[in-house]
């Protein structure tokens, strides 16, 4: 790669989430050229199209109707929803399309380059952005393309934002009834019974919208309460609203085993001393939403032959081949 053909930005951004497009839009406030290189064809990254705003708009709708079911406590009754989940899913798309959309005008306005694809260290100043999605990389000013875009971007200064990842539960097998939060929020079906595996924010928020959706839920958490980490009065008000919507919920336990079967997904787990384990073990569809983590691999993939241990992306060192 050649720095002659690169094209040179004082700022570049890599990952267009939320960190990334507000570092970016900050920078060409100031008066810097920048460029936000996003792997994905949309801007936003988990939050606006994987997180966020989709959770949010359909915890919104399932809100709607369990007000609803309220009203029957005072005599006004509306009768059990019928979903269709074509037209819902079609909302949900139109919701992120408009967020991600504006995004992109608010890029174009600040004359920020938008670069699709991959990117990668090349050099401690070069950025090489290669395909993400088998086509070609390409870049924009603000959202229109822009062809044969060089693969090459020369900077002064780069900021890697390039967020988290869901963590697979190990030894889960490879099955559609097997969803994490992104395939939990692209509503492929409403499954009858629905386990999910972490009560923290992002599967009882999953949860909650599938309960309201109709699905008979269960939760498994391996801490001695939910949410972890949140404060005890918020979770105490979140339990007496949204606690009845589930079934079990069932702290202090692990998932040991997990095995596809024709019925459902069958899963082992190791409950408190002294408690039986009164979950049903098959029949499940399963969401795993135990954690998530930095895309570390992302940082193998970028950070190329450093010549220190990188132990932080502040200390990432570049090495010219
Ligand atoms: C279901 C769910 C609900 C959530 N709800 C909320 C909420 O209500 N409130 C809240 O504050 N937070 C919420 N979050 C968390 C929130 O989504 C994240 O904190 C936020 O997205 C982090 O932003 P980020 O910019 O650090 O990373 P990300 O949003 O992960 O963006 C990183 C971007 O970098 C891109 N990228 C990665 N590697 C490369 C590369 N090599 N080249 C080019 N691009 C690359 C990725 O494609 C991605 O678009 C939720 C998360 C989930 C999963």
């Amino acid at each position: 790669m050649s720095a002659a053909s690169a094209q040179r930005y004082d700022l570049v951004v890599i990952g267009a989430g939320p960190g990334g497009y507000s570092a970016a839009f900050r920078a060409a406030d100031l008066g810097l050229r920048v460029a936000l290189v996003e792997r994905y064809p949309t801007l936003g990254g988990v939050c606006l199209n994987v997180g966020c705003i989709p959770s949010k708009a359909l915890l919104h709708k399932t809100g709607v109707m369990r007000e609803a079911a309220h009203l029957a406590g005072s005599g006004i009754h509306f009768g059990k929803p019928s979903i269709d989940l074509d037209a819902l899913r079609a909302y949900r798309h139109a919701v992120v399309g408009r967020l991600t959309g504006g995004l992109a005008a608010m890029a174009a306005a600040r004359k920020v380059t938008l670069v699709h694809g991959s990117a990668r260290f090349v050099s401690p100043h070069e950025l090489a952005v290669g395909p993400a999605d088998g086509g070609a990389a390409r870049a924009s000013k603000g959202g229109g393309s822009q062809a044969g875009a060089p693969p090459v971007l020369a900077f002064d200064k780069a900021i890697i934002a390039t967020g988290s990842r869901a963590i697979r539960l190990p030894g889960a097998p490879d099955d559609p009834r097997i969803l994490d939060s992104t395939s939990a929020l692209a509503l492929q079906d409403i499954p009858t019974r629905l386990l999910v595996i972490g009560g923290g924010i992002i599967g009882l928020e999953m949860a909650t919208v599938y309960a309201g959706l109709g699905s008979a839920v269960d939760v498994v958490e391996a801490g001695p309460e939910l949410m972890p980490g949140a404060d005890r009065d918020l979770v105490k008000v979140w339990e007496a609203i949204n606690r009845p919507l589930l079934g079990e919920v069932r702290l202090s336990t692990r998932v040991t085993d997990v095995v596809a079967e024709r019925k459902g997904i069958r899963v082992s787990l190791q409950a408190p001393v002294g408690l039986s384990n009164p979950l049903p073990t098959t029949a499940y569809w399963w969401l795993s939403a135990v954690a998530r983590t930095a895309r570390a691999w992302v940082w193998r993939r970028l950070v190329w032959r450093p010549t220190h241990a990188a132990s932080s992306p502040s200390t990432a060192r570049c090495a010219p081949p």
